[in-house]
């Protein structure tokens, strides 16, 4: 394992590969300012890049090292949507309001591709490829019902993929159907915070590390702000502190669930990466915060999960890790971690963000969840244009209120939360695995079962019918010659007496002695004369010799 930088980012391969950038000072002097933004998360960047581009006077204030949290430890996905579904947007606001959410998110997505392209930030290396979100079950149904909703209903460019289409990217026996949404893609996440930081101080913003805010004062027109060596005096404060604000804020940190989430990126895997996975884009095959994977520097998967609402070390989880990737892609058992790392997030209960103006003047932009680098600049950017130019879009996200996440019972309820649905996870997709293999062995069988029909020896012909002696002929008013055929109820079909020419010959036990006399058979019930499908049991067993040749078409055993 490589210890890459145990100082303000970490030992993260993120952190080993970052670009080079400048330590800012710490804030000693007071200022007077239009907006002061507190934390310099990629919520607190953007909203500062954007209100300076607008022409206003911002400073940021942040505790620790630009980014040094979650805005620059995460795996990087910019995708469409939050972390709630589409149905439950709809649900909650209606079908308009949950279209025009979603369109936000869009915008977000697209806001970070042209930050990173316009701004030419170094390091960023944003990957196009989309995202695919697969299923481990074989239920179809809510996928496709999501999918609709988002092509349909908000215009999302998404598409549903079978498991087949699925398997062909991903060489994992686990997965099924799954979505794919072209428009997602991936970057390095520290160096777009880091060159995000460096564009809104050229639009004029100014940053200072290592200065908490320790004391606010939201009140009146000029709020207050205090640091441990300066004083900032603004008209508007923005609160982006994420779960870090709970020193400051207390009443904000309680509304957001703490997550730790841990990433790993394995050593080079070589070719056998992208025989295990095609895909060029970002991957989730789960609903919560576990499996989410890209392949970075060519060969080596990044990949994170095992979400705890406590702090755990990360190399704690590195074997779980390596575990995961192993059972979902068992060709890549040699698998070995060179780095890991933690990140916090914070959680809403209803898993949306929160983002709008609390009381006049004071902001908040918080609770991004994992769905954070899309949400954060849309958050940043309505911000700014609220703040500037009094527009009222954020006002979209006020259904999604304040909710208290529940202290220490809420952490308790979400562990507890992520225990069992990992469990009916791995419930679900063993059944749906066992479905699948009883699908394929009858379908074998079936198979088996025609080509042994196919190749059947052809039976000899039956023998001539015995020839009847006609009975003697019944004294007739009418000449037999003239008189029409009387139609026999019971005479055997036409088509039962072609099978019957086709029919093998029986068996004859000879130790049985002589058949057993018949009663007397209509004759459709003679065998010669059944179709062939039932004669076909009573036919002699095969040579030694066949059995040998179709041995190995039989049905797998076992499972
Ligand atoms: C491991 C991991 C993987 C993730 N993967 C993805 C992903 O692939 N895609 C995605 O969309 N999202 C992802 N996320 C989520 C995403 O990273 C976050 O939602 C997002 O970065 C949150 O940004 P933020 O600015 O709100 O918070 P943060 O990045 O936490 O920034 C908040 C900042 O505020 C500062 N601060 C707090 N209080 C004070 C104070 N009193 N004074 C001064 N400064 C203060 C903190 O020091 C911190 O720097 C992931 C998160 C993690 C942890």
């Amino acid at each position: 394992m490589t210890n890459a930088d145990p100082g303000a980012y970490g030992s993260s391969w993120l952190s080993a590969t970052r670009v080079a950038g400048p330590q800012r000072p710490r804030l000693g002097v007071e200022l007077d300012i239009d907006v002061c933004v507190i934390g310099a998360g990629l919520a607190g960047l953007t909203v500062a890049r954007e209100v300076a581009r607008r022409g206003w006077s911002v400073v940021v204030l942040e505790a620790q090292s630009v980014a040094w949290n979650a805005s620059g430890r995460n795996t990087g996905f910019v995708l469409p949507g939050y972390a709630a579904s589409g149905s439950a947007l709809v649900t909650r606001v209606g079908a308009d309001h949950a279209r025009k959410l979603w369109q936000l998110s869009e915008q977000g997505a697209e806001y970070v591709r042209r930050a990173a392209q316009d701004a030419a930030m170094e390091g960023v290396h944003l990957t196009e490829g989309g995202w695919l979100h697969v299923a481990k079950t074989d239920d179809a149904r809510a996928m496709q019902a999501e999918a609709e909703l988002l092509a349909d209903g908000f215009g999302a460019p998404v598409g549903f993929r079978s498991a087949e289409q699925i398997r062909e990217q991903l060489r994992s026996p686990l997965y099924f159907n799954g979505l794919h949404y072209p428009r997602g893609f991936s970057i390095h996440s520290l160096n777009y915070a880091l060159g995000l930081a460096a564009a809104a101080e050229r639009d004029g913003a100014r940053i200072y590390e290592d200065s908490a805010a320790l004391e606010i004062d939201p009140a009146g027109v000029r709020k207050r702000v205090t640091t441990k060596d300066a004083r900032v005096r603004a008209h508007h404060v923005v609160l982006a502190g994420n779960i870090h604000l709970a020193n400051l804020m207390p009443q904000f940190a309680k509304t957001l669930l703490p997550v730790h989430t841990y990433v790993i990126v394995t050593a080079p895997l070589g070719a056998a990466l992208h025989e295990a996975v095609r895909f060029p884009g970002a991957v989730s095959d789960t609903d919560l915060a576990d499996n989410h994977y890209c392949v970075v520097e060519g060969d080596r998967l990044m990949w994170s999960g095992r979400s705890t609402v406590w702090r755990g070390k990360p190399q704690d989880y590195v074997e779980t890790l390596l575990g995961q990737i192993r059972r979902t892609f068992p060709q890549l058992k040699d698998v070995k971690a060179e780095y890991a790392w933690t990140g916090l997030l914070g959680n809403t209960v209803h898993l949306m963000p929160q983002i709008g103006e609390i009381t006049p003047g004071l902001w908040l932009l918080s609770g991004f969840g994992n769905r954070g680098l899309n949400t954060t600049a849309v958050g940043g950017e309505l911000v700014a244009r609220g703040i500037v130019e009094a527009d009222r879009t954020w006002q979209l996200f006020s259904p999604f209120a304040l909710v208290w996440s529940g202290g220490l019972s809420g952490r308790v309820a979400q562990q507890v939360f992520y225990w069992t649905s990992r469990l009916k996870e791995a419930v679900d997709g063993r059944m749906a695995r066992r479905r699948e293999e009883k699908r394929q062995r009858e379908a074998d069988e079936q198979s088996i079962a025609a080509a042994r029909a196919e190749t059947a020896p052809e039976p000899a012909p039956a023998p001539p019918p015995e020839p009847v002696p006609a009975p003697p002929p019944e004294p007739s008013p009418v000449a037999p010659s003239q008189a029409a055929p009387e139609p026999v109820a019971d005479s055997p079909p036409i088509i039962a007496a072609e099978e019957a020419k086709v029919a093998p010959i029986e068996p004859f036990d000879a130790a049985a002695g002589p058949p057993k006399e018949r009663p007397e058979e209509r004759p459709e019930e003679r065998p010669e004369a059944r179709p062939r499908e039932q004669s076909k049991r009573k036919r002699p067993p095969r040579s030694k010799k066949r059995e040998a040749d179709s041995a190995g078409e039989g049905p797998p055993t076992g499972g």
